[in-house]
């Protein structure tokens, strides 16, 4: 497996894999892998000849008062469970190979990056729609993969995939939990144990969101109450935001008569969890 850091010679090293024939699937993370990270991972390297994961804690996404510094790290871990899943190149590039002093391009997508974290995190999209192109632009993916856990995220690649007329095929993976039902996260680290016990007010939130649906409730905004109450009576939980919105288009929408997406946005502590369910 090679670790690379040289965005020139990742492009280098992909462009003679096609010339070979091959096919491409890159996995773009921030590393600190974790199973839900694998599970895109093993998927790509099931559908793929060779895999990149890029491994980089994008600074241009974070806001100012947000986690850059502190966000955990482990390359070595990460590189070990990169090799054995079969991964051909990790690309670990510093901020530096990304962004030159003067760097002046950024992406602004501006229809689902709208609404949800789009609203309580302004630069945040730019900053994953430009360093993704970036990603795109370096690895050459035939296909690249991202989580449902992220899923304004993986609308609004979509979308810019689909409006630049890129021909990379975007494959979105399930969300993976720990057994008692929170969603993986690099940042559940941060959870101290008494906290750690609070989140679970997340994924049971989305449990009954979708045992509502399941039951035939149309009617979001009382989806979303019910959601609200169950966080709301958890003293440690402080929501950000627990919204329906339409999918894959992100746009506010009240009633379950199409495909939707309940989100939500929950600080436990200080450590901001996201989590949430599609119906399609
Ligand atoms: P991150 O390193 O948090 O930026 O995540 C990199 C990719 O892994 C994104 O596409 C995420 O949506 C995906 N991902 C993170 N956590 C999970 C999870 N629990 N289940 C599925 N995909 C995930």
């Amino acid at each position: 497996m090679i670790i690379e850091h040289d965005p020139n010679k990742v492009r280098e090293q992909v462009k003679a894999w096609k010339k070979e024939g091959l096919t491409v699937g890159l996995v773009p993370t921030m590393g600190y892998l974790h199973e839900g990270h694998k599970s895109l991972i093993d998927r790509a390297v099931k559908e793929n000849d060779r895999v990149v994961v890029s491994i980089f804690v994008n600074p241009i996404q974070f806001g100012p008062t947000e986690d850059l510094d502190k966000y955990p790290r482990d390359l070595n871990a990460d590189s070990k469970l990169c090799e054995e899943s079969g991964v051909s190149l990790v690309f670990n590039p510093q901020p530096s190979d990304m962004y030159a002093d003067d760097f002046s391009t950024y992406i602004k997508e501006s229809g689902p990056t709208e609404e949800l974290c789009g609203k309580s995190r302004p630069v945040h999209f730019s900053g994953v729609c430009t360093v993704v192109n970036k990603l795109f632009n370096i690895a050459l993916p035939d296909r690249a993969y991202f989580g449902q856990k992220d899923a304004q995220q993986l609308a609004v690649v979509r979308r810019m995939v689909r409006d630049l007329s890129m021909d990379i095929k975007i494959v979105g993976c399930p969300i993976v939990r720990e057994p008692d039902g929170l969603a993986k996260s690099s940042r559940n680290i941060y959870l101290s144990p008494e906290e750690r016990k609070a989140a679970l007010v997340l994924s049971r939130a989305v449990k009954k969101g979708q045992e509502l649906v399941d039951a035939g409730e149309t009617d979001g905004d009382k989806i979303i109450d019910q959601m609200k109450a169950l966080i709301e009576a958890e003293p440690l939980a402080k929501i950000d935001y627990v919204e329906m919105v339409s999918w894959d288009d992100i746009k506010v929408h009240h009633k379950v008569d199409g495909p939707i997406l309940c989100a939500m946005a929950v600080f436990i502590g200080n450590t901001r969890l996201i989590d949430n369910f599609i119906r399609e």
